[in-house]
């Protein structure tokens, strides 16, 4: 069954998403939108240099988290260049995979880059507990992909497939990829039921079909935690995961997720 799913559900898909760019009127935001993404793909590569500068000789030091204390506020003190993201970037191993959550007592490296990798050197039994160690994880174990990005069509409104099509059975469990806020999670259209969620990056991870959503909107999300269980919900002919990464939370921003993932430590 899986397998005939799988080599029916390109044509079926492309339908599937004329459809729902005609329901949601996604074609005349593309346009504008597409300038934004463009625009913000250049930011991982800025971070990365902008990083590596400041890794170099700058003594570190630490800071011990006092109740009431959040990262940008640490931040703001501490006078962080790179603000909460660079301070939680850097001390993600101590932290784990909420942001928004700090332990009283907690102790954190304050200007050094290097504690990154020195962290990971001195604590390999606690990586083992956890998943990659970058902060990422795959949507759904285990499976393989079917449509890729960018894959051609002429149905398609955009001329091209905006996400990447993981092959699974329904009630297969999904993964937040990375720690975020749920923007939306429901029904929208021909993408079914739907979570979409904002990373610490600015960039949005989506994940539609799904026959049951475990969170909502407002909720914060750890790296790894179930958001719900993949389907077949929408306009689809069998169950997949459509996944998407976009520069906004709206269709027509999206960027090559594969490529993304990768750049984050996860293989596939
Ligand atoms: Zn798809």
């Amino acid at each position: 069954m899986p397998a005939k799913g799988k080599h029916r559900r390109p044509k079926s898909h492309r339908f599937a998403r004329s459809i729902a760019v005609a329901a949601t009127g996604g074609v005349a935001l593309a346009l504008p939108l597409m300038g934004a993404a463009e625009a913000h793909a250049a930011t991982p590569a800025a971070a990365h240099s902008v990083a590596q500068t400041v890794a170099a000789p700058a003594a570190a030091k630490t800071y011990a988290v006092k109740a009431g204390d959040t990262l940008s506020k640490i931040a703001d003190e501490q006078n962080v260049s790179g603000g909460w993201k660079k301070l939680y970037s850097d001390n993600r191993s101590v932290i784990g995979g909420d942001p928004s959550v700090i332990r009283p007592g907690l102790k954190l490296t304050i200007g050094q880059k290097a504690a990154a990798p020195a962290t990971q050197a001195a604590a390999p039994k606690a990586a083992a507990a956890t998943t990659t160690g970058s902060g990422y994880v795959l949507p759904v174990q285990g499976a393989s992909i079917g449509t890729a990005y960018k894959t051609a069509g002429a149905m398609w409104s955009s001329g091209y497939h905006t996400g990447v099509d993981f092959v699974i059975p329904t009630g297969t469990p999904l993964k937040a990829i990375a720690a975020g806020t749920v923007v939306s999670a429901g029904l929208d259209g021909a993408y079914g039921n739907e979570v979409v969620i904002r990373h610490a990056d600015g960039k949005y991870s989506q994940y539609a079909h799904m026959s049951s959503l475990s969170v909502s909107s407002g909720q914060t999300v750890t790296e790894g935690q179930q958001i719900g269980l993949s389907g077949a919900t929408g306009n689809v002919t069998g169950p997949h995961l459509h996944f998407e990464i976009r520069s906004t939370p709206s269709y027509g921003s999206d960027m090559d997720p594969v490529a993304y993932l990768r750049a984050h430590g996860v293989s596939l």
